[in-house]
């Protein structure tokens, strides 16, 4: 029999009460899946307490289901015996703004034990977070969120629209440009609002490059509240595009060949409240922490691309020149660097930080921020130390050249990305045996679905998954 997990807090009882006077009627628990697709199941508001005591029934198949709904069995888990319990973090119940009368709350899984289930990727996140604690730092991240939103078709979206002309698009103004703005200020104004009216503070939200594509960044937090805040940031716009009868795409690859969408990890180190990307008198101002910190980050990338950039549909945005950081390098403020330092300008209140560009959407993000910071306290405990900084593009670099700099491109495939996430000591540890497996079998399965198609099909068909 499930038990409540010694981590829930709050009264239930008086959320519920609370959600009632809202008029709250339905709550969604959602969990991402390693897939990177967030399952759901709800439960009538009333039924909250009930849920916060005992948790609500879920098979673990879903730790092996792909993108596309398929089960690809791994070792320990994908068979139909079992049940879980999903506990809601009642911390994060909130009350959506764009879907009246339901609310959202992330949720932790258990065995009906009550024990952890140790492919619960929120609870992975949330052990990493811990170590990194326990080795003094105190961490901060942030996802920016990039989508593409068309107008919503009548019937089925489109299956094989492989070209952005193909794709019937609100707005039709420059990248970055005010027109497109002007052109959905009612929509952006709803994003927006929506947002902050569930307590997620916004940054920023802009245009971004490519058509129909707009980027929002939202105030950084703990590792497991800014993974959270990706999921609930995602499920707003989807449903506020709903509402303007607009259709959201957050895939990595709208369309093949073209500028994607991102989902960039942003994470700046602090101890003892003070920021070690400000350290007097250090290189490039990192104290030896933050050096060793992103070193590891670096040196883990070519793994972390298994986590990061988990569909064979990844694959096809990580293009050259495309500011997506397809190089296994750093550089201070470079775009075209696969570990972004953003050093901002001396004063900035934001102290300094440091942006893994080459993650997407269908990454997830409990994953993605959990392996990061496994690959950041790998750096530390070995000593790894940042070779020099790349200054330009280097995707217009001879291959000699950047062969001589020591560059080397990221896998250019899931197949090779997940060879080096299967070998990858740090991370294996790190995620356990039953949660790295499944990884693994999902990935497998993922490009096995895919190996005998062209771009066009694989971004087709991706396309509105996530
Ligand atoms: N859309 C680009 C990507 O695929 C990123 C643009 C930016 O730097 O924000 O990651
Ligand atoms: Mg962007």
């Amino acid at each position: 029999m499930a038990s409540r997990p010694a981590e829930q807090r709050g009264d239930a009882r008086q959320l519920a009460a609370r959600l009632d006077a809202e008029g709250v009627r339905n709550l969604a628990l959602t969990w991402v899946d390693n897939a990177g697709i967030a399952r759901v199941k709800a439960i009538p508001a009333q039924r909250l307490v009930q849920a916060a005591e005992r948790g609500v029934g879920m098979s673990p198949v879903f730790d092996v289901f792909t993108s596309e709904d398929q089960i690809s069995p791994s070792e320990h888990l994908g068979g139909p015996d079992g049940d879980l319990r999903l506990f809601p973090d009642l911390d994060r119940v909130t009350t959506l703004a764009a879907q009246p009368g339901w609310a959202w709350a992330p949720a932790d899984r258990y065995d009906q034990l009550g024990l952890p289930h140790p492919a619960c990727q929120r609870q992975f996140a949330r052990r990493m977070a811990e170590r990194a604690t326990a080795a003094g730092l105190d961490l901060r991240t942030g996802f920016e969120t990039e989508w593409v939103v068309t107008r919503a078709p009548a019937g089925p979206p489109p299956a094989a629209a492989d070209t952005y002309e193909a794709l019937d698009y609100p707005c039709a103004g420059p990248a970055y440009g005010m027109t497109r703005v002007v052109e959905l200020s009612d929509y952006l104004r709803d994003v927006s609002e929506a947002l902050t009216v569930q307590g997620v503070e916004v940054l920023q939200l802009h245009p971004e490059y490519a058509p129909g594509q707009f980027e929002v960044t939202t105030a950084p937090g703990d590792p497991v509240r800014a993974a959270d805040d990706v999921v609930l940031v995602r499920e707003t716009i989807r449903a506020v595009s709903q509402r303007h009868g607009l259709r959201a795409s957050f895939a990595p690859s709208v369309v093949a060949g073209e500028v994607g969408n991102g989902c960039h990890l942003h994470l700046s180190l602090h101890r003892d409240g003070e920021s070690l990307h400000r350290a007097a008198d250090a290189e490039w101002g990192l104290a030896p922490d933050a050096q060793a910190f992103l070193a590891g980050i670096l040196g883990a990338l070519p793994a972390l691309l298994a986590i990061g950039c988990p569909s064979p549909a990844s694959y096809l945005r990580l293009q050259p020149s495309h500011w997506a950081g397809v190089y296994q390098c750093w550089g201070v403020e470079n775009r075209e660097a696969a570990l972004r330092l953003i050093t901002g300008a001396p004063d900035d209140l934001d102290g300094g930080h440091a942006e893994v560009k080459t993650f997407d959407a269908a990454a997830n993000p409990y994953l993605a921020v959990g392996t990061v910071i496994a690959a950041g306290l790998h750096g530390m405990e070995t000593g790894a130390s940042l070779p020099a900084p790349t200054v330009g593009d280097p995707g217009v670099l001879g291959v000699r050249e950047r062969a001589r700099r020591g560059i080397v491109r990221l896998p250019s495939t899931l197949g090779e990305a997940t060879d080096r996430l299967e070998k990858s000591a740090p991370l294996s540890e790190a995620l356990g045996d039953v949660l790295h497996g499944a990884v693994l079998a999902v990935r497998r399965a993922e490009e096995a679905r895919f190996a005998e198609s062209d771009a066009e099909e694989i971004a087709a068909a991706t396309r509105w998954r996530w």
